[in-house]
């Protein structure tokens, strides 16, 4: 029995993930949700956002938003109330 590895596939499994076009490095590949619209690339690790206009797109973000991330840390990082 390995607990550890179970823990950790059972973590990854809760990672919402999508496919998409990174428009950082031009990229076909997976989106890794960071907070809700907000995805980071596992190409080249561009924090992006989702933008839905007909089709979807993951835009760069400006620094604004970058700064909106750095301050409302997700509730998969433990910062959820109890
Ligand atoms: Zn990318």
């Amino acid at each position: 029995m390995s607990n550890k590895f179970k823990n950790v596939s059972n973590s990854f499994s809760n990672i919402d993930t999508v496919q998409g076009h990174c428009e950082e490095c031009k990229e076909f590949t997976v989106l890794v949700a960071i907070i809700p619209e907000f995805y980071r690339c596992t190409g080249c690790g561009a924090d992006t956002k989702q933008h839905i206009n007909g089709r979807i797109r993951y835009l760069k973000l400006d620094e604004s938003e970058i700064k909106f991330i750095k301050e409302n840390p997700t509730p998969k990082n433990g910062q959820a109330k109890f």
